[in-house]
């Protein structure tokens, strides 16, 4: 299955689809940690970047994730928007050609990562959605070098992603709204952080085919 825009299509409608399955499941972590809106934002951006991509004449993967960006950045609202936002824009710089490689889909996620950290200053530790996109990162990369397929990357990357995840349940926040929680943040999974692996879940499915 080549990673091309029919690719980055159905990314973005199982995105759709698991973020609002997911909906209760977010509103509920960020409930503990947060203001409980976590799951409402992404379900109102992701399904408002559905209709967008309907019809939608795009030319290559950077095409569709630009739209995602600038929808996501224009409903979402909070601090997921503009972090989430920032990542598809910058995921978008470096793919404009019309099928990834596996180094283009390691580019495509170090541009997510990059987006948001320049936006939100957080760093490992941190407890959040850093914690998932960092090792995703990482074990996209290794995979890479190693001589994986491009959707073998992307397995990849949801691997690292959902043991980043893992990780910051024993984590005290210093960011984000959590951090105003302290020591009382921790024993908790970030939202930021469960809604990316299902984010990159989604582009893992959509290479399988
Ligand atoms: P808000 O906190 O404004 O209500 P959301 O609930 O939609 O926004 O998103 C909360 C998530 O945003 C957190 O779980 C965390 O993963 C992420 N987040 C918050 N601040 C930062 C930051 N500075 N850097 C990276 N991620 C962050
Ligand atoms: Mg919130
Ligand atoms: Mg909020």
């Amino acid at each position: 299955m080549s990673l091309d825009v029919e690719w980055a299509l159905r990314w973005v409608r199982l995105s759709a689809d698991s973020i609002a399955e997911a909906r209760d499941e977010l509103t509920e972590l960020d409930r503990q940690i947060g203001d409980g809106d976590h799951g409402a934002n992404l379900d109102r951006g992701f399904a408002a970047v559905r209709t967008k991509v309907d019809g939608l004449e795009a030319e290559n993967v950077g095409d569709v994730l630009k739209v995602v960006a600038t929808t996501l950045m224009s409903t979402v609202g909070g601090a997921s928007g503009p972090l989430y936002g920032t990542a598809y824009l910058r995921a978008a710089k470096v793919t404009g050609i019309p099928e990834l490689n596996a180094h283009a889909v390691v580019a495509l996620l170090e541009g997510a990562l990059e987006g948001i950290t320049s936006r939100g200053r957080a760093e490992v530790g941190e407890k959040t959605m850093v914690d998932a996109w960092s090792p995703a990162v990482d074990a996209a990369e290794a995979a890479a070098a190693a001589g994986a397929s491009p959707a073998e990357v992307l397995e990849a990357a949801l691997a690292g992603a959902e043991e980043g995840a893992r990780s910051t349940v024993d984590l005290v926040a210093t960011k984000g709204r959590a951090s105003y929680l302290g020591e009382r943040s921790r024993g908790h999974l970030d939202p930021g952080a469960r809604s990316t692996v299902l984010l990159l879940a989604a582009a893992a499915e959509a290479a399988r085919g």
